[in-house]
């Protein structure tokens, strides 16, 4: 193929907005995916994602498409995940493409999500066609949200196509704005190779198996490749396209994308945004914007069983072979006894990992609550990072604590505009901007601490806005503020897993509201229970759980079997996912309950 004749794009949207839908459409109308084998949604594949409606992990498809011209040409659409956790990827993946559909619900309008992409796919200079979504449904305005994306995007929007995925409608209107619209990528074939990883995943009998745009130059099978941040170097066992299924071919050239296999053992080796050349004719420079996603969030994961604690290595290893981002090490928790520490790129990340390793490895775990990574500065001047609370250095040992600080931009309707500042300035948020948008919309930016995003800020902005409102936030670096330690003792011992980092001016109050939820989650026992909070050796909130009075199950009056049946069961299932913390059981929630403070 002609490099003139291929177009590479990608779909960018806010979730529900028809990412998913669109991409099937595409296929179906190119025959690439005939309706016979055309399950719902080709392109979300795995179930979790399909649960979650969301799109997790990249994908590719290369369509072929005869144009009005009468021309033929290659189409390759390369998905993006559509969650801020993954935005690193959703950049590699926007730089292997000349152009994107933005694809808005004409129903609904620009949401945060909306913005966050097309500010990407901008900075990448790529080519964006508006496609207005869902104008079968009766609440359409194409005409409002062309506005909208003109004023806010600052995107003309005279060559928007209107479209319904779902009904088909637009689809070709679409396929020819591709071709005329996106440029076809550089011609480079003479070039030394380099090509772009932008996803990668393990198949345990061919190995790793990469996809890639071929950047510059041309790679056939049989090649000895070099990665060139690794500086690890491979054979090519097989090379193909995607059109959808994996199809091999001998060669691949600059413009074309493909996937191929080198017995690469571990995604690590072979990362998202790395640059493949030849090892016998490199290139002199490798691709810009190659990073490793640092992880942001870490917590605990300790089996309810120790006996699984094997266990749970194995199935942290074997995730890891298919995911560079997930950290893990070893922890020894002298409440909790062995688990593990593991590091996540944001709290999504984390909820799809605690999923998958009770789901698919069947473990029973407890989950400590999430931390972000402190940078704790020492009175000698070493720089320590600190992702464990329990780990934080005394305060005659540290000169000062830093801490992560984001930047978030929430859209809602104006109705909510004051709870929802509300909400930001009590998660000690600062504001920065407050802009209307069209047709009593608002966009609200703030600046807040990461650990008070992680805590339940998505929910309570969901929930005070009635489902509204949509937030993105992005990391911009750190700061100093007064933050201290707040230990938790049960039965008057400290449990290290329950330790927190809080701002100072928040710390009675946190304390106090922690101990009293510890005493509602936590079940009576045959003594009574003391449960403190203290800053150091200073106690400052204290309540008791008093003993269990009588056995449950006297007040079954003995007779009703079934009953008795049901309340031992229930008593079961809630004895799941406890921890024994010395002679006390602590239930799951207990760990997590320093989220949830009214
Ligand atoms: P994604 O999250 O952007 O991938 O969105 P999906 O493709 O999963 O679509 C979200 C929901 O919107 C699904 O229930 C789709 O059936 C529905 N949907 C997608 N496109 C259209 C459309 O053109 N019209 C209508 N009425 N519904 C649509
Ligand atoms: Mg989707």
């Amino acid at each position: 193929v002609p490099v003139s004749h291929i177009r590479n794009f990608s779909i960018i949207a806010h979730i529900d907005h028809g990412k998913s839908t669109l991409a099937d459409r595409l296929l179906q109308f190119t025959g690439t995916v005939d309706a016979r084998d055309m399950k719902e949604q080709f392109l979300d594949n795995m179930d979790l994602e399909r649960e979650r409606g969301i799109t997790i992990k990249l994908q590719a498809a290369r369509m072929t498409y005869t144009g009005r011209d009468g021309q033929t040409y290659i189409l390759n659409l390369i998905d993006t995940p559509g969650h801020v956790d993954f935005s690193y990827e959703v950049s590699r993946s926007l730089a292997a493409c000349e152009g994107a559909l933005l694809v808005v619900d004409a129903s609904q309008g620009v949401e945060a999500q909306t913005l966050a992409n097309v500010y990407l796919a901008l900075e990448h200079n790529l080519e964006i066609i508006p496609v207005l979504n869902k104008i079968d449904l009766p609440g359409a305005e194409p005409e409002r949200v062309k506005g909208e994306i003109e004023e806010i995007v600052g995107l003309d929007c005279s060559q928007a196509v209107l479209a319904s995925a779902k009904e088909g409608i637009g689809i070709a209107e679409i396929l020819e704005s591709i071709v005329h619209l996106v440029p076809p990528p550089q011609d480079t074939v003479a070039d030394p190779l380099r090509a772009l990883i932008f996803d990668s995943y393990y198949d345990p009998y061919r190995g790793v198996i990469v996809y890639f745009r071929v950047m510059d130059g041309v790679v056939h099978r049989g090649d000895r490749i070099r990665l060139m941040a690794s500086g690890k170097e491979y054979e090519i066992d097989e090379l193909g396209v995607l059109a959808p299924n994996q199809t091999p071919v001998e060669s691949l050239h600059a413009g074309e994308v493909g996937y191929l296999a080198a017995a690469i053992k571990a995604v690590g080796d072979a990362r998202v945004g790395d640059t493949i050349t030849l090892a016998t004719k490199p290139a002199k420079a490798a691709l810009p914007g190659y990073t490793e996603a640092k992880p942001m969030v870490f917590c605990g994961l300790f089996p309810t069983d120790a006996a699984q604690f094997e266990d749970l290595r194995d199935a942290l290893e074997k995730l890891k072979l298919n995911d560079a981002s997930l950290h893990y090490e070893p922890e020894t928790s002298s409440a909790m006894g062995f688990g593990f520490r593991c590091g996540f790129l944001g709290l999504l990340h984390m909820e799809i990992i605690q999923e998958r390793l009770e789901r698919e490895y069947n473990l029973d775990l407890i989950i400590t609550a999430p931390s972000v990574v402190y940078r704790v500065t020492t009175l000698k001047g070493d720089v320590l990072t600190i992702d464990n609370p329990s780990l934080l250095p005394e305060p005659q040992y540290r000169q000062k604590i830093e801490e992560p600080y984001v930047q978030v931009e929430m859209i809602t309707p104006e109705t909510y505009v004051g709870t929802l500042m509300e909400l930001a300035q009590s998660r000690r948020g600062i504001f920065k901007d407050m802009r209307y948008l069209t047709q009593g919309r608002t966009t609200l930016i703030y600046e807040l601490p990461l650990a008070e995003i992680v805590t339940d800020f998505f929910d309570q902005m969901k929930s005070r806005s009635r489902g509204y409102a949509s937030m993105e936030y992005h990391l911009i670096g750190y700061r100093e503020n007064d933050l201290v330690k707040l230990d938790l003792l049960i039965n008057n011992d400290p449990v290290d897993s329950l330790a927190a980092i809080v701002h100072r001016d928040k710390a009675y109050y946190v304390g106090r509201a922690l101990v009293s939820k510890l005493k509602d989650l936590i079940p009576r026992h045959q003594f009574k229970i003391p449960i403190q909070a203290a800053i150091g050796s200073r106690i400052i909130a204290s309540e008791s759980i008093p003993a269990l009075r009588k056995d449950v199950l006297a007040k079954c009056y003995g007779g009703d079997v079934s009953r008795k049946r049901k309340l031992l069961e229930k008593q079961k299932a809630g004895k799941k996912r406890m921890k024994a913390i010395g002679s006390v059981d602590v239930p799951q929630e207990a760990f997590m309950a320093v989220l949830r403070l009214k």
